[in-house]
């Protein structure tokens, strides 16, 4: 298993790339195109763009609402509301305004990768998140394969200033980020590779990498991305290349993290895998979660941000630009009857409920 992620806002600005790579004709051996998983921050994204993605099959996932600085607030100052607001607030999102429903939302991806210790975990089980995608376990050869919180993690919580899981978390999944390795020096993200390499050195990166897992003991082949990397062209078509002589091995598929989970799930062999039903590419998408080819362009006042910011659905525009603690963008006017008549005000109630007694649950532990 080959699973190539690519994180934070999908846009305009990398709309083209994804097209340029997922084309029909690159399919796996049981004839259903390559897909990847997207882990999606919330500033800038167009949400009809993230509808057609997950349309066509691809797996979206979550990468918060802020995608908020500094990098270690992540580690050390994030509380179990915030994880809340952060990461349950953005499945709303894109729950809201790219219409996917929240039971696929299953993965999460810290910014900056910052492990967020058991308060990650607590709320991932309590939303219902399946998986987290953001250790890096060191370098190790063979590379290790996806585990779950069933039992203590089974490598060094490698990294600078790291928190992992301390605690068990049955039946939650870790698809830890195995890192490249280029002479010596690893990179979890492509990106944070070493840059200007030749065509020929990068294609190298890949093989040899891909071959340490290949090779071995066949742990899933991660390739994880910014976009911003595609923007040097030679890169791109190294890429392109490199995953066009994956794809014609017989034994190589290009999955999302979710489809890997399955597959671990329910091992398959190679013979059966054409009838591998989460590995099929007929989706059954209701009529009304169809993307637009017309979206809405909203254009929406955000405090937070201090400015305006766009945003694209085929749903109703919001009244303000959605963010932490506003997920579906709310004006709240001053002399609103928000407070004078609970009756008929926004209806907030669920959330905070769940993190009372989370929040009580924690203290009592
Ligand atoms: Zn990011």
């Amino acid at each position: 298993m080959v699973i190539i992620t690519f994180d934070d806002a999908v846009n305009n600005e990398n709309w083209e790339i994804y097209q340029t790579i997922f084309t029909a004709n690159r399919t796996n051996a049981n004839g259903c195109p390559i897909r990847s998983t997207f882990f999606l921050s919330h500033e800038y994204t167009n949400y009809r763009h993230v509808q057609k993605l997950w349309n066509d099959g691809h797996e979206i996932a979550v990468h918060s609402i802020t995608h908020r600085q500094p990098e270690l607030w992540w580690t050390f100052n994030a509380t179990i509301e915030d994880w809340f607001d952060e990461f349950a607030g953005m499945a709303n999102i894109i729950n809201k305004f790219a219409g996917i429903p929240l039971e696929e939302l299953r993965g999460t991806r810290v910014p900056f990768l910052r492990v967020g210790w058991n308060t990650q975990l607590i709320m991932m089980k309590e939303f219902g998140f399946l998986y987290d995608s953001s250790m890096v376990p060191p370098k190790s050869d063979p590379p290790i394969w996806p585990y779950t919180f069933d039992f203590r993690i089974p490598h060094k919580c490698a990294g600078s200033l790291q928190k992992c899981p301390s605690r068990s978390f049955p039946g939650m999944w870790e698809m830890a980020m195995n890192p490249l390795d280029i002479e010596g020096h690893t990179c979890a993200m492509v990106d944070s590779c070493p840059t200007h390499l030749s065509e020929e050195e990068v294609f190298t990166l890949f093989l040899d990498n891909f071959n340490r897992h290949y090779k071995t003991n066949r742990a899933p082949f991660g390739l994880f991305f910014h976009t911003t990397w595609f923007k040097d062209k030679k890169n791109f078509k190294v890429f392109l290349q490199f995953i066009d002589e994956l794809i014609k091995k017989p034994d190589v598929y290009i999955v999302t993290n979710y489809q890997a989970i399955e597959w671990m799930r329910t091992p398959t062999p190679l013979s059966q895998l054409n009838n591998f039903e989460p590995w099929k590419c007929q989706k059954n998408i209701d009529p009304n979660l169809i993307a637009c080819n017309h979206p809405k362009l909203c254009k929406l006042h955000s405090r937070h941000l201090r400015g305006e910011r766009y945003l694209q659905t085929c749903f109703e525009c919001p009244e303000v630009y959605p963010w932490v603690k506003n997920e579906f963008g709310l004006e709240f006017k001053s002399n609103d009857s928000f407070l004078k008549n609970p009756d008929n005000s926004y209806n907030l109630s669920n959330l905070t409920d769940l993190l009372m007694k989370i929040n009580f649950n924690v203290l009592n532990h």
